[in-house]
């Protein structure tokens, strides 16, 4: 199918952006890979009145450590974020999670920040970026706006952003020595989007869980931190059996739904088995010194 007809621009600055969507108005959208929005359009599932494409702004498009964080621009494509040696050092969990989305030639053209705004609830990078306590630069109508990664995600394909707001810039701390982490999705086939996945961070000192993070993809509407999970390990040994028992305990506080690819009650068997897999890898990570 064809989209809707609709106005198009390509401005050359931010600023000239901004105008653009205030111009056009709350039904305007922000063309950033297209790998996502230019399939809704043609299916149909969204007419925007007006596209105001950002590819110009290529000061948007940037990799680079500040303050202590991992800043990327929004526009920065999600294969340039995959091969970069500054994000595998400064968050590994990224470079590990990012190469799940897709295949390569979509993540060629689509972008981390359209990946975000996009607010997919199988989407890794959103699980990721809950797991890391990331934070989200905005620009609109009323200025500069920071969002943390907890308040950015609304619900299925909807986030905090306000009308005529771009996501500028993702930031992440940097990711402390010492710690384990682990990305770990099942999909239908590779580069499929994800039944389950789950982001896990750990820490681990003298064989005893000082902290844990555990965040799921596909199991609600967005991305899912379970902390009765990661609290039911925190004082204990970290090994198999405390590992067995927050999968236990995500189960039971996770309620997916069934859809055409998976029952709700295979999720939650994914989500007993993910969440020990991956915290068995981040331990490893731990031992190593990671
Ligand atoms: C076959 C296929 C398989 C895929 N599999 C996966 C997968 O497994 N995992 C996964 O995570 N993704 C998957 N995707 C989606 C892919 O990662 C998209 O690239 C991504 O979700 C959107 O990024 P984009 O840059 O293409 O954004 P676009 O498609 O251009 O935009 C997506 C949405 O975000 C908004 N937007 C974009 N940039 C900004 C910005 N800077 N500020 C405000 N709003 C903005 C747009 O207005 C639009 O609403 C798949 C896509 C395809 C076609």
């Amino acid at each position: 199918m064809k989209p809707a007809p609709f106005h198009y621009t390509r401005p050359a600055s931010l600023d000239a952006a901004l105008a653009a969507l205030a111009e056009y108005g709350d039904d305007a959208k922000v063309l950033a890979g297209g790998q996502s929005l230019i399939a809704m359009m043609n299916l149909r599932l969204v007419r925007p009145s007006a596209l105001v494409d950002i590819n110009r702004l290529a000061a948007l498009s940037y990799i680079r450590e500040s303050d202590g964080a991992l800043a990327i621009g929004a526009l920065t494509r999600q294969s340039a974020v995959e091969a970069s040696g500054v994000v595998a050092a400064a968050c590994p969990l990224i470079t590990e999670a990012i190469r799940y989305v897709a295949h390569k030639p979509i993540r060629n053209r689509g972008t981390i920040g359209g990946n975000l705004a996009h607010a997919d609830p199988t989407s890794e990078l959103p699980a990721v970026a809950v797991a890391l306590d990331a934070s989200f630069t905005t620009q609109g109508p009323s200025g500069q706006r920071t969002i943390t990664a907890d308040d950015f995600f609304l619900g299925a394909l909807s986030t905090a952003l306000a009308p005529g707001e771009l996501l500028t810039e993702v930031r992440f701390p940097r990711w402390p020595s010492g710690q384990g982490w682990s990305f770990m999705e099942i999909s239908p086939r590779a580069g499929d989007y994800a039944l389950v996945g789950v982001a896990a961070t750990l820490e681990v000192q003298a064989g005893v869980c000082r902290s844990a993070r555990l965040v799921y993809s596909g199991v609600g509407d967005r991305s899912t931190r379970v902390a009765a999970a990661e609290q039911a390990l925190v004082g204990q040994p970290a090994n198999q059996d405390s590992f067995r028992q927050a999968g236990e305990i995500a189960a039971t506080q996770i309620d997916p739904s069934s859809d055409f690819h998976a029952s709700a009650d295979y999720r939650r068997d994914l989500v007993r088995a993910l969440t020990r897999r991956a915290l068995l890898q981040a331990l490893e990570r731990c031992q190593k010194g990671a």
